[in-house]
């Protein structure tokens, strides 16, 4: 409220009438682009404010005024931010970032198309069916379906195939997922009723079995996909756990979350859960670098039956796939049926060697430092992240900017475009592992302009 002291130049109520005010011809421009409702209702919550605070504005800081609430009221949300932060899939930042394919594919399917259309019959064609083909292609199944995301997934599966019924997880499986995702209550809002088995840190094929009563209906396996849980530990394979269920003719779901697409580290990957589970979900972009989707995959025939008695269930209308998702994700799908992997910016991601890293930080060095900006080189270690791969750590080079950590991290933070970085031992660290492919010169701009409003 600096403003309004500086300027204040009556003690009285003696300010003209709103609707004098708004016909001011300086308030004309803002009339013209705000709409005159809008325009009045901003100068009555002004006028309200000086009146409280007991004094006047001078017309001119009172029209600024009113122009910047306006404007802030009506500018951008959702912005795009840089990230230099080193986690690949930042679940803050919108996980997986689209390759130009995908991008360029959410185009095609923000115009009319054949979303529902077989164009060969002309009749009604179902969207899902679009990419179940890819998907079964890919992964070499019987039955594929996606949906909006895999929490959704989950949801489907549970309530389609296990309402009423009995449903066997181990205890060391209840997992929170980020944006409060807990397993138990997403089995209760499916209607299924949980039987836990085992213990935190040991669960044997023997827990499995003895829990099978006539009303089980599946074993569900839940990734820990953002944990570890290390030491004294035990837990059943995924081929003893389909071996139970098969003895007694009940399904083996695996919620794969994130896992990997090809192998990588000691994640578990999409084809193995294959072998041995009758469905499969996991989220199109943890493991993809798609949009966030939700894919369900179904082995052998009863999983093809599975995933049938999902894609008809009623809740699948609920949380079908938007058509934008859609779109990506089919682009997405056929970098990876072709092997242009390299295409996809999270693979590039976690594909890039510390030497490509350093050679860019190098260069991001040389110059920031032309144009005044300390800074110095670090051995350090980038993050899968999303949830994915938990113990994963990539080695990286990180470019540390000489100055107070967080007041430059804050300083990147609110700049134009905004860079996230990450503050460690002390200094406000660049990683040019996540940086995207052609946002190097934006990024030192973007970073000259912080480390200057912190110097001054
Ligand atoms: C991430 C994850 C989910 C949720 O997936 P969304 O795509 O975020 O809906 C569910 N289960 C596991 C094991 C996960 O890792």
């Amino acid at each position: 409220m600096r403003g309004l002291r500086d300027s204040r130049v009556h003690r009285t109520s003696s300010l003209p009438a709103i609707g004098t005010l708004v016909n001011q011809p300086a308030y004309a421009e803002l009339v013209k682009e705000f709409g005159r409702a809008r325009v009045v209702e901003a100068l009555r919550r002004q006028v309200a404010d000086e009146r409280g605070a007991g004094g006047e504005m001078q017309d001119s800081d009172r029209l600024v005024r009113v122009g910047t609430t306006l404007r802030a009221a009506v500018a951008p949300k959702l912005r795009g931010v840089i990230n230099a932060s080193g986690v690949i899939l930042h679940t803050n930042l919108g996980r997986a970032p689209l390759s130009r394919a995908a991008i360029d594919a959410l185009a095609v399917a923000a115009g009319y198309s054949n979303l529902e259309l077989d164009l060969d019959s002309g009749r009604r064609g179902e969207r899902a069916a679009l990419l179940s083909g890819l998907l079964m292609q890919i992964f070499g199944c019987e039955a594929a379906f996606v949906v909006n995301n895999n929490a959704a997934a989950i949801l489907l599966a549970l309530t389609a195939l296990c309402k009423g019924k009995e449903v066997i997880v181990s205890r060391g499986q209840q997992v929170e997922i980020g944006g409060s995702f807990r397993m138990p209550d997403v089995m209760r809002l499916s209607g299924a009723r949980m039987v836990e088995v085992g213990t935190t840190n040991r669960t044997r094929q023997d827990d499995y079995e003895q829990a099978i009563t006539s009303r089980s209906a599946a074993l569900l396996r839940v990734h820990t996909s953002n944990f570890r849980v290390a030491g004294f530990t035990e837990a059943t394979t995924l081929a003893e756990m389909a071996s139970v269920a098969r003895g007694h003719e009940l399904l083996l779901i695996d919620d794969l979350g994130s896992g990997a697409a090809e192998p990588i580290a000691d994640e578990p990957t999409v084809a193995e859960s294959l072998r041995h589970a009758d469905v499969v979900t996991f989220s199109g972009d943890k493991l993809f670098g798609g949009p966030q989707a939700g894919i369900v995959l179904g082995r052998g025939e009863s999983g093809a039956a599975a995933v049938k008695t999902m894609s008809r269930h009623p809740l699948a209308r609920a949380v079908r796939i938007d058509k934008l998702t859609l779109a990506a994700l089919e682009a997405t799908l056929r970098q990876r049926l072709s092997g242009r992997l390299d295409e996809i910016p999270i693979e590039r991601m976690i594909r890039a060697s510390v030497e490509d890293v350093r050679r860019r930080a190098a260069m991001w060095s040389v110059k920031l430092e032309e144009r005044g900006v300390r800074t110095t080189l670090v051995a350090g270690e980038s993050a899968v992240g999303g949830g994915a791969l938990p113990g994963h750590r990539l080695p990286t080079m990180l470019l540390a900017l000489s100055g107070p950590a967080s007041r430059l991290a804050a300083a990147l933070r609110h700049g134009d475009p905004p860079v996230i970085a990450r503050i460690e031992k002390d200094a406000c660290c660049l990683d040019a592992r996540t940086v995207l492919k052609g946002e190097d010169e934006t990024l030192i701009d973007a970073v000259e302009v912080a480390f200057k409003a912190v110097a001054r």
